[in-house]
């Protein structure tokens, strides 16, 4: 029992009071809340607190300037003792938060693995048994005592592992107090293709870009280095020189479907002083890399966008492979960009950053151009020669079921001479419309609005904005005819289709479909590897694979990417025929490229052709000029979502009118496509001003009238068509 004077002290007038962040499911509340709490505080630690007679977590924010009044209620219990978001990843919420027009709670949310979220204090973290080494002086019996003298210096182990090695004698062991019992949270098995570390002798290039990374004064590189020029081994240099410093550091890559041959070779050079982090991951497997990190147990992180929130402490080197990737841009709100937070972060560590790509982003080019970024080139490929480019016009050569015969034959003398093709289509599934041939109706997501594909590999249709599959009864909704057309193609019919005409090559399929399950990538692409001929894929293929045997690269409709109107349509389509080509002839064997095209006139064409980026640059920056478009100015999107299109329209054409009178450029409101059965409507703005943009966007957050209009804001989109 407490004395009465101490029950009684600890009502007093001066606990501090704070302010702190709430998740609360329904609302996106985006402001502090104070409250009262009896122990000192420190901005980043999660504690509870009651909230509309309802228990919730927030995060603490800062102290409270305020007199404390009745109304102030107390803090209900503290989660963290040490705080979960350290000052530079609470200015780094700030920041997001401020930039991308975002509630802070929500870049809490996206910055913290699944679970450690204000919101998701139960969450499965999985456990398992662990042996650890206790003193004891209790006898064993003689077998027993060699089986310890050979088992103890192995432990801490797992339990599962040491019964196995211990068999009968675990159990006495752990009886007579020799070991015990130890949770601790299950280790992500990830599996790596183990490869043997290469170390190369670096080229003079090589060389020269590592000596002009280190002896410079500028922050962030821009290493433009064209396909096959030994970007990774500049990386892994760079990155163990780092290391030997005793700094961390971050290795980013855009997706999981270039991870595996990446993460293979970080892990053969650094071995055990490396964390991965990618969204493929479990959350209990993400929670255990990120306590990883945050307990120093690891110096190297490699992984996908969300790894850029990694709880560094001592940053020195940041790496971004591909940098133009569009992966790095996350789609839901905040829509951050990777390399906002990577510039964000080399400068709170004052360390460097160096992005890489054969086909920068316009952005990042135009920045090395005004020299904001320093550029550092990579001219010469390891394998001296780049692959030689075919165009192939489809108004005037022969084509046989959509192929050309010189793709064929290409195709036929490689898998004669035991070398290795990849074959382009950026379209998935087996049809991409379904037509019927009777009535003319197509098929369309009810939920989007727009036609649905067929897959054959599970018989369904397909809607490739949403995911939603749909079954398929092979009859026409509306005529009941049973008849539909064959016209177009997607993967799954290519597949077939070479199948039929080189009926003994081993074909492997890479697309959205083939990779949905888990490690399914890396599983492919050994395959392909190993004892594959053929590997047939969307624009997955085009990036980053390393395989010496390849020496032909088809690519079919080609121009499909350059019809679309989205204002970076041609830089998405250069960006992919480049790094697809790229794939080519990268060892000792010549590559060859046929590219199969109805405009070869096109300046993206020409300069695929002559393997030019500055060519492709020069004519881009024109375009964007021209149209008013980025890195000219900048750009937001606003879109408005609700069942009924004529109410979401009142509201975008008010936010219109706000913007205006603030002096922003603004196109629309037009209609696009639906998601989840609400029409959508979008607003496209731009402003010469960053900083005058993000003020303006916070101005219609909060001033735009009140109602069930859901709107979402985009900053720097990077597609428009959605
Ligand atoms: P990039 O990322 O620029 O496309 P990679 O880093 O994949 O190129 O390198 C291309 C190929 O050249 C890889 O197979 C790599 O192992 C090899 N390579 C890299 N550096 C050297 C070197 N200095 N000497 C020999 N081979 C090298
Ligand atoms: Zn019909
Ligand atoms: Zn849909």
């Amino acid at each position: 029992n407490l004395p009465f004077f101490f029950s009684f002290s600890v009502y007093n007038d001066f606990m501090p009071l704070y302010n702190v962040w709430i998740e609360h499911a329904a609302l996106d509340l985006n402001q502090t809340f104070t409250y009262r709490s009896q122990y000192t505080l420190q901005r980043g630690m999660r504690v509870t607190v009651p909230f509309n007679n309802k228990e919730l977590v927030a995060i603490v924010s800062e102290k409270a300037d305020v007199p404390d009044s009745e109304k102030i209620k107390d803090v209900i219990g503290i989660i963290d003792e040490t705080p979960l978001l350290n000052e530079e990843l609470f200015e780094l919420a700030a920041h997001l938060s401020d930039t991308y027009v975002s509630s802070m709670v929500s870049c809490f949310k996206t910055m913290l693995p699944p679970a450690l979220r204000p919101s998701s204090r139960r969450a499965a973290i999985v456990y398992e048994d662990w042996f650890v080494r206790e003193e004891s002086t209790q006898p064993l019996t003689k077998k027993g005592q060699e089986r310890w003298d050979q088992l103890k210096d192995q432990l801490p182990m797992k339990a599962s592992e040491f019964r196995r090695q211990a068999k009968t004698h675990a159990r006495s062991f752990l009886d007579k107090g020799y070991i015990r019992i130890e949770k601790r949270v299950k280790q992500p098995e990830i599996p790596v293709t183990e490869r043997q570390d290469q170390r190369f002798v670096l080229t003079a290039e090589q060389e020269n870009a590592i000596t002009q990374i280190e002896q410079s004064d500028s922050q962030v590189f821009l290493l433009h280095g064209v396909t096959g020029s030994g970007k990774t081994e500049v990386f892994l240099q760079l990155a163990q020189k780092a290391l030997d410093q005793g700094k961390q550091v971050l290795f980013l890559v855009p997706e999981i479907g270039l991870t595996p041959m990446m993460i293979s070779r970080v892990r053969s050079r650094f071995r055990q002083n490396i964390a991965i982090y990618h969204s493929q991951l479990s959350a209990a497997e993400k929670y255990s890399q990120y306590e990883k990190v945050r307990n120093n147990e690891v110096q190297i992180v490699v992984g996908t966008r969300s790894a850029c929130f990694m709880p560094f402490t001592d940053l020195g080197l940041i790496l971004m492979d591909e940098e133009h990737d569009t992966s790095y841009k996350q789609d839901m709100m905040p829509k951050y960009h990777t390399r906002d937070v990577v510039l964000f972060r080399s400068r709170y560590h004052h360390c460097k950053a160096v992005l890489a790509s054969a086909t920068p982003s316009l952005e990042s080019y135009a920045r090395a151009y005004r020299q904001v970024f320093e550029l550092v080139e990579l001219k010469e490929r390891i394998a001296k020669t780049l692959p030689q480019i075919h165009m192939i016009d489809l108004r005037t050569e022969p084509v046989i079921q959509g192929f050309s015969r010189r793709l064929l034959d290409a195709i036929r003398q490689r898998l004669e001479s035991k070398e290795q093709v990849i074959l382009l289509l950026n379209r998935r599934g087996y049809l991409p419309v379904v037509k019927c041939q009777n009535c003319g109706e197509v098929i369309t997501c009810p939920d989007c609005g727009i036609a649905l594909s067929y897959h054959r590999s599970n018989d369904s249709l397909m809607c490739h904005l949403c995911g939603n599959t749909y079954h398929f009864d092979h009859v026409c909704p509306q005529c009941g005819s049973r008849h539909f057309m064959d016209h177009g193609m997607g993967t799954e019919k290519l597949e077939q289709k070479i199948q039929d005409l080189f009926p003994d090559a081993r074909i492997v399929r890479m697309d959205a479909d083939s990779t949905r399950k888990k490690n399914a990538h890396a599983a492919i692409l050994e395959k392909f590897e190993n004892e594959g001929d053929i590997l047939i894929g969307t624009q997955m293929v085009a990036k980053g694979l390393d395989f010496p045997n390849v020496t032909l690269v088809g690519i079919l409709q080609a121009d499909a990417g350059l019809i679309r109107s989205d204002y970076r349509a041609n830089e998405t389509a250069y960006e992919m025929l480049e790094q697809a080509s790229g794939r080519a002839g990268r060892s000792s064997k010549k590559g060859e490229v046929m590219i199969q095209t109805f405009d070869q006139e096109h300046y993206v064409m020409q300069a695929v052709l002559h393997h030019n980026y500055k060519e492709f640059f020069q004519n881009e920056m024109q375009y964007r000029h021209l149209g008013n478009y980025p890195p000219y100015i900048y750009m937001a999107t606003a879109v408005f979502s609700h069942d009924d299109l004529d109410k979401a329209t009142r509201i975008a054409q008010k936010a219109r009118n706000m913007l205006q009178e603030h002096g922003c450029r603004v196109l629309g409101p037009i209609e696009i496509s639906m998601r989840m059965k609400k029409k959508r409507v979008r607003l496209l703005v731009k402003d010469k001003n960053e900083s005058h943009l993000e003020t303006v966007m916070w101005h219609l957050v909060h001033n735009l009238e009140k109602s069930n209009v859901k709107m979402e804001i985009n900053m720097h989109p990077l597609m428009l068509e959605d």
